[in-house]
């Protein structure tokens, strides 16, 4: 087979893929074409689909994908490239955590370093009116 057909179908697998990923994460529901909507599938502009939809696609699926298609680059099977997918996204979700975890942990942090001075400047909760007050002076 010569080079160039080789190439034109790994871009229409390529493209094929990239048609069952948009139907699959449903853009048809909103998609501008009419007929993806028809259809209920992606059925128009595949690119164009993606380019549109792919910003707001939530962070773990596009972790999901990218692993499916690394892997199917590698000429694994569907099940290794899913198994993969797998181990990528909870790879993805620890690395989440820990990264929430510390965010949190800084907040807290900075939340307590405000609280401090304001709770040097109150005077204590039983503690009589100082005589030496300005409102105590003027009376
Ligand atoms: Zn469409």
């Amino acid at each position: 087979m010569a080079e160039s057909d080789d190439d034109e179908i790994s871009a229409y697998r390529r493209l094929a893929a990239r048609r069952e990923f948009n139907t699959m994460l449903r853009y048809w529901i909103a998609c501008p074409n009419r007929r993806c909507r028809r259809h209920r599938r992606c059925c128009g502009d595949v690119e164009s689909c993606h380019a549109l939809f792919w910003p707001v696609v939530p962070e773990e699926i596009k972790v999901w994908w990218r692993a499916i298609c690394e892997a199917r680059r590698d000429r694994s099977s569907q099940r290794q490239a899913l198994r993969a997918a797998s181990a990528a996204v909870a790879s993805w979700r620890r690395r989440q955590a820990v990264r929430l975890a510390d965010a949190a942990a800084v907040q807290r942090r900075s939340a307590q370093a405000l609280e401090r001075p304001k709770q040097e400047a109150m005077p204590a909760p039983h503690s009589p009116p100082s005589p030496t007050s300005p409102r105590m002076r003027s009376m």
